[in-house]
């Protein structure tokens, strides 16, 4: 597509990054069939050929206004048309670029605005986050439907493992999961011990950053990032082998540290770096197969009402770190038949702050996603993301949990 970027952003680096992504776009539109908000209200403007238009119009000079935004408020991040892009466009970083040049033109007010500072400040601080999840996790029965479904019963991390391995593994521990979901670290540990690797995590790291950004706060993400290498190097300079990621949206982000530290020049190398050294907990446990198999046949056959499983493949898995059936494999290794799920490249309306920002959009893919999930009739629901855990666990009666806990429950019977 060409391109005529205006003066205030050409000779920028994200100018320079925008020009080379909108060049490859050539207009085909097989994305927008791919695309959740476009097949919900069936607008150019609503997928992702539209918001690349509006994106082009506004880093050429046009004056972006209110719908401008809300269109690029709309987007997930869910990078399914990434996925179907046969020219390999990387959209969302483009979109990045948008939405920051538009939230300047257009600045935020009122209650959205409100919003939004909340989001960025309460959900990064794991300390404040968990403080306000027990207050909620206390009177949870007396809350009002909607926000009781964003507060899982209180539950443990379960035992410690006792022993120390010479292989480690740093793990994230994020900033809502701990508090939320304890046991997918605990799981994790658990499952990583009984195939002689540690589970370590590091004192000082917390949030990935993922939040900061989508909500268009690039600086304090890249200051995220800054925190959690900090935080970690030490570990790798010593004796810890990588990074293992148990929320696939932070593992998604943790790989883009590269690019958005790549112009500062104290971190840039070490940002790429732990790029290198990090996996999401599905390639750490695929690669142990060989190890996992005689533990997993040793274990006690599942009963039957047990094995039908429905598997929901996060957006930041299949999507981001373009991770696509290994969970499966392993899930069917430890004995589950996986049901079919329609239309499973679609986003469940997580997206992580997106559930609480656009609500009606959110609650409208939820109940897609939750019917899908559902029609194979599974005695249960496993996915690899927090967020996408617990808005799908809002609108089912059937247990949703992280597909390691599964594992976990398995070695353990
Ligand atoms: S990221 Fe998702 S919601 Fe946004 S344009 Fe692409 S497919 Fe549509
Ligand atoms: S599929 Fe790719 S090249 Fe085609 S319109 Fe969408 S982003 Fe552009």
């Amino acid at each position: 597509m060409e391109t005529h970027l205006a003066d205030f952003i050409r000779h920028t680096t994200a100018g320079r990054e925008a020009e080379e992504i909108l060049r490859r776009c050539v207009h085909c539109g097989f994305c927008t069939a791919t695309c959740p908000t476009y097949q919900l209200f069936g607008d150019e403007l609503d997928g992702p050929r539209g918001r690349i238009y509006l994106i082009k119009q506004v880093l050429e000079g046009a004056e972006p206004t209110e719908k401008t935004r809300l269109h690029l408020d709309r987007c997930l991040s869910c990078r399914s048309c990434e996925t179907t892009c046969p020219s390999g466009v990387h959209y969302t970083r483009l979109l990045d670029i948008g939405r920051e040049v538009v939230e300047s033109k257009v600045p935020r007010t009122g209650s959205d605005a409100l919003m939004r500072g909340a989001l960025k400040n309460l959900l990064p601080r794991s300390t404040l986050f968990g403080a306000a999840m027990k207050l909620g996790q206390s009177v949870r029965l007396l809350l009002p439907g909607v926000l009781r479904s964003k507060v899982p019963p209180l539950s443990s991390a379960g035992p410690t493992p006792q022993r120390g391995h010479a292989r480690k593994l740093i793990a994230l521990a994020g900033c809502v999961q701990p508090s939320m979901y304890p046991n997918v670290n605990g799981a994790t540990r658990r499952v990583l011990d009984r195939l002689g690797i540690e589970m370590i995590e590091a004192v000082g790291a917390g949030c990935c950053g993922a939040v900061r950004l989508h909500l268009n706060a690039a600086d304090g993400a890249r200051d995220d990032a800054r925190r959690n290498i900090d935080a970690w190097w030490p570990l790798l300079e010593g004796d810890a082998e990588g990074l293992v990621m148990t929320a696939s949206g932070c593992g998604s982000h943790v790989l883009e540290y590269a690019h958005l530290l790549q112009d500062d020049p104290d971190y840039a190398v070490k940002a790429a770096r732990i790029v290198l050294a990090t996996r999401d907990i599905s390639e750490v446990i695929s690669a142990e197969a060989a190890a996992l198999a005689p533990l997993l046949a040793a274990c006690q056959p599942l009963p039957e009402s047990e094995r039908l499983l429905a598997f929901h493949s996060p957006c930041s898995l299949q999507h981001g770190l373009k991770i696509r059936g290994t969970v499966e494999s392993l899930l069917t290794s430890a004995g589950y038949t996986l049901t079919a799920v329609a239309d499973s490249h679609l986003c469940c309306g997580s997206a992580g702050t997106y559930s609480v920002l656009q609500p009606e959009i959110s609650q409208r893919l939820q109940a897609n996603k939750v019917n899908a999930l559902a029609a194979g009739g599974p005695a249960a629901i496993a996915s690899a993301n927090v967020g996408c855990i617990g808005h799908i666990q809002g609108g089912t009666d059937l247990p949703v949990t992280h597909w390691i806990e599964l594992i976990d429950a398995r070695l353990a019977s």
